[in-house]
């Protein structure tokens, strides 16, 4: 019989409000046995109400990912399948778009599969098992996926999430075909290379693909400065809409590199851009120094926040750098401001960047707000999924 996680008393409130995750403090104990990591584990209150399926994650301080509310729906293989199906099907449009090759099908918890991801780049798939959970279902996974159309599935479970869930880094191809080592993807019209056995996340940033294409559309002409800028995908969007010239700023090598093909991959001018190498803190009280002015910012930090308990030194972090990036914007100009730390809020978000723009003694109206693109969709009940904020911030003249 499977075990059972029995709850704290008044502890089973986010549970019945389908919050997918149950953390260690709200568990009480578990009975029947001792489950291995990735277990299906029964959820009861304290007065022995069943409330729900999870899987255990005996290392983490997110105890159990809850798989079902439902009392008549089993975890077996054919939940696992339908909800990859679900998932892959609710993606259609972006399958369908031409101008499209890379998105992700499957996204976590907000498409009930918690710990997994899954990403599409054009034939080839990568896959991230991040959880106890997802990892006992991995066999299952992989053979949902190999059964499709797709040349090749890559593994990149190295991610630090992986780590906090007690499993081993593993990275590797796991069926078919190995991936290019720069496989070439187009997003709305422009073309990039992408590094997936070694790139950040699975290796390109899609849940900016969005944000990418509106910058784009709002840059004319001028000088731009693209903060944070990995593999230049904003920079060739920047020049791409117009911009006459990028400067990006960018502390990975590797990705300097790629960033500059990917310049040449859309038939751009290495003279347009100038690429420093280095820390943004630093290098952005540099240009300060210099009295460079730009007609349009790009800042998409990393995350600095990985929980609610590190927004406060965070909040420094994005303080600093917004405060920065309005003394360097040109009147007029616009700063298109990112954060990707799901522990920090919109709304602190928003106002961290009204006390940058204070500080710096800039007046700004905000034009826009941006989020992640729509295949990383947010679970109505999991507000976290919400991660990606962006605003887009006008200088008065
Ligand atoms: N805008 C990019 C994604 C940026 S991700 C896109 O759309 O593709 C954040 C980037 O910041 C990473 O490439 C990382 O290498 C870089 N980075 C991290 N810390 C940095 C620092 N202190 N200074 C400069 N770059 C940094």
């Amino acid at each position: 019989m499977a075990s059972r996680l029995i709850l704290r008393a008044g502890r089973e409130r986010a549970v019945l409000r389908h919050h997918p995750w149950i953390f260690s403090g709200a568990v009480e104990r578990i009975e029947g046995g001792d489950p291995a990591p990735g277990a299906t584990l029964e959820i009861f209150d304290a007065d022995g109400r069943w409330l729900a399926r999870a899987a255990y994650s005996p290392s983490s301080r997110i105890r159990a990912r809850i798989w079902t509310h439902d009392e008549d729906e089993i975890v077996d293989a054919g939940l696992i399948q339908s909800r990859m199906a679900r998932a892959v099907r609710a993606r259609q449009r972006l399958a369908e778009d031409p101008q499209i090759e890379a998105y992700r099908e499957v996204h976590a918890e907000s498409d009930g599969l918690p710990g997994l991801i899954i990403d599409r780049y054009g034939s080839f798939r990568v896959v991230q098992f991040l959880s106890a959970g997802a990892e006992h279902w991995r066999e299952t996974v992989l053979g949902e996926l190999s059964n499709d159309s797709c040349r090749g599935i890559f593994e990149r479970s190295d991610a630090e999430a992986r780590l906090l869930d007690g499993l081993e880094p593993r990275a590797g191809l796991v069926w078919g075909e190995a991936p290019p080592s720069h496989l070439m993807i187009e997003e709305y019209g422009l073309r990039f290379a992408v590094d997936i056995q070694a790139g950040h996340k699975t290796g390109f940033y899609l849940d900016q693909r969005e944000n990418r294409l509106r910058v784009r559309g709002l840059i004319s002409g001028g000088q731009v400065l693209d903060v944070f800028s990995y593999t230049g995908a904003f920079s060739v969007n920047a020049l791409a809409g117009g911009a006459e010239r990028v400067t990006a700023i960018e502390s990975s090598s590797p990705a300097i590199q790629l960033a500059k093909a990917n310049l040449e991959h859309n038939g751009i001018s290495a003279e347009r851009a100038t690429w420093i190498q280095g820390d943004a803190f630093v290098e952005l009280r540099r240009l300060r120094d210099r009295g460079l002015a730009f007609d349009a910012i790009i800042l998409d930090p990393p995350r600095f926040a990985a929980t609610r308990s590190q927004v406060h030194r965070a909040a420094r972090g994005y303080k600093d750098i917004n405060l920065l990036a309005f003394k360097l914007l040109k009147p007029g100009g616009r700063l298109f401001t990112f954060s990707c730390s799901g522990g920090l809020s919109p709304d602190l978000f928003q106002k961290i960047v009204a006390d940058a723009a204070l500080d710096a003694g800039v007046r700004a109206v905000i034009e826009g707000w941006m989020s992640q693109a729509e295949d990383h969709p947010v679970a109505l009940h999991f507000p976290e999924g919400r991660y990606l904020k962006g605003l887009i911030c006008r200088r008065r003249e």
